[in-house]
């Protein structure tokens, strides 16, 4: 990484790393925050080994979020997504919605194509997803599809989120199987190009 490039955010860093590695294993979304402190949403996640190296997790979802760049460059909704195995980047993809006029284009969904292209592969079980905004319902479904490890997210999303805002489909006993959801990497700028984007829309619109 750039020695500049991660500049201020090393209190994330460091918290990303101690809470993944301190806390697996115990049930719960879990929620890396600024203060330093760890607390766990309700739900019952199941959370296993992470497998990543220290300073990943800031790492991989600064990828994801030269993703979300690349689609505000575009005029899409700026979201980002990474999938991470064995410490390096197979896929990576933006929203691409209104560009390519496709419902289902969202950058998880193309970040999983890529990713079971390139494996050869529809099972992505030892995979993980960075991603700038917590899934939408189609999205968690395709991940647990995926059998995706662990989702990594930046920025919940209160008004569509299926991962604990508005529903959480990554926890159902029912289903076969459970994905690791750890928020709060890269918060503030995940969150921030968004409103960002918004902001310009509206003042487009007026
Ligand atoms: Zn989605």
């Amino acid at each position: 990484m750039n020695k500049n490039e991660g500049q201020g955010l090393e209190g994330k860093i460091e918290h990303a790393e101690c809470c993944a590695g301190t806390n697996a294993g115990t049930p719960g979304i879990f929620h890396v925050n600024k203060t330093g402190q760890g607390e766990h949403k309700p739900g019952n996640v199941q959370n296993r080994e992470y497998g990543h190296e220290p300073g990943c997790h800031l790492h991989f979802m600064k990828e994801a979020y030269k993703e979300a760049l690349k689609a505000y460059g575009k005029e899409e909704v700026p979201i980002g997504a990474v999938i991470v195995k064995d410490n390096r980047v197979i896929a990576r993809a933006h929203n691409e919605r209104e560009s390519r006029k496709d419902a289902t284009l969202h950058a998880e969904i193309s970040a999983i194509k890529k990713a079971c292209k390139k494996l050869g592969t529809w099972r992505l079980n030892d995979c993980d997803m960075y991603v700038t905004l917590e899934p939408c319902v189609m999205c968690a479904g395709a991940l647990i599809q995926a059998r995706i490890r662990t989702v990594f997210i930046g920025a919940a999303d209160p008004k569509a989120g299926a991962v604990g805002s508005v529903i959480n489909v990554t926890n159902v006993e029912k289903f076969n199987h459970r994905i690791n959801v750890v928020y709060g990497v890269l918060e503030e700028e995940c969150s921030l190009i968004l409103k960002k984007f918004f902001k310009k829309l509206r003042l487009r619109q007026e």
